[in-house]
């Protein structure tokens, strides 16, 4: 029989080349968007994976999504928290929205995601919840004191969770990918990538977002069912936590 896996922000970007590896894999997937329609449905007439569109950032909206994909797929037994935003600035020009929509999404979407399923999985003694944070959680990055800190934040929460999922064969891990050549990275400047970006990455170039989701396939499977409470750095070297 094969799992059902949620993927969050699963419709463009890392989080769709995590769906698809995972629709490879052999699990029914639903892949969740906040709402870029023109991705999503490309993505879905692509592969054929079924996209549901609510935001992350509010937990009735969680609640109910992911009641539509329970009622089409079955009950979710892989999660993975991908959905994320940058707003990024300087903290002197930081405002509280740009705080707020950061830490909402990035962190707090990850209680409103994992919630509704949490007792699902103790009840059924399954579950895999793969939290995508960030070498920015990891190391801290200017201009991104709101990402940083809501990466972090994530990574505390992989940790606890671990712990009490650990008795109900429930396992939490986070992958901390570094700059991988999706939408969110093309947006920094050229000149920024290659005069201060790619000197930085001893392997020299971006990574590409199948190579995280290579990292998550592994950690959704039953042979990974020793490993709780990780990070694994995929970052080119760039960082070693
Ligand atoms: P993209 O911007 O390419 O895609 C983001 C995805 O998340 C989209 O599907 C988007 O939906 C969805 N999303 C955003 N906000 C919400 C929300 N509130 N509710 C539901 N879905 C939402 O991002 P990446 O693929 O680059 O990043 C994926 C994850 O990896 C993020 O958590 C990011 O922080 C992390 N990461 C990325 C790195 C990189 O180099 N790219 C490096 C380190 C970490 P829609 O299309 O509808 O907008």
């Amino acid at each position: 029989m094969s799992r059902v896996a949620l993927v969050s922000g699963g419709t463009r970007g890392i989080g769709s080349a995590i769906a698809l590896a995972l629709k490879t894999a052999g699990y029914k997937v639903a892949a969740n968007y906040a709402g870029n329609e023109e991705k999503a449905n490309a993505f879905r007439d692509v592969t054929g994976i079924p996209v549901f569109k609510w935001d992350v950032s509010s937990y009735e909206a969680c609640v109910d999504g992911i009641a539509r994909v329970e009622a089409e797929l079955g009950p979710v037994e892989v999660l993975v928290n991908n959905a994320g935003i940058t707003r990024d600035a300087m903290f002197h020009k930081m405002s509280p929205a740009q705080w707020n929509e950061v830490i909402n999404t990035n962190l707090t979407g990850l209680f409103n995601m994992t919630h509704p399923v949490w007792s699902g999985m103790r009840d059924r003694s399954f579950g895999r919840i793969i939290n995508i944070s960030s070498i920015n959680g990891q190391k801290g990055q200017m201009g991104q004191a709101n990402y940083s800190a809501a990466k972090a934040g994530d990574l505390g929460f992989t940790k606890a969770l671990a712990q009490e999922g650990a008795a109900k064969n429930i396992t939490v891990n986070a992958i901390c990918p570094g700059y991988i050549a999706t939408e969110m990275v093309m947006a920094v400047p050229e000149k920024v990538m290659n005069e201060r970006i790619l000197p930085q990455i001893p392997v020299g170039r971006l990574g590409q977002p199948e190579e995280i989701a290579r990292c998550v396939v592994f950690l959704a499977s039953d042979e990974a069912g020793y490993i709780t409470g990780s990070t694994i750095s995929a970052n080119g070297g760039q960082y070693f936590a």
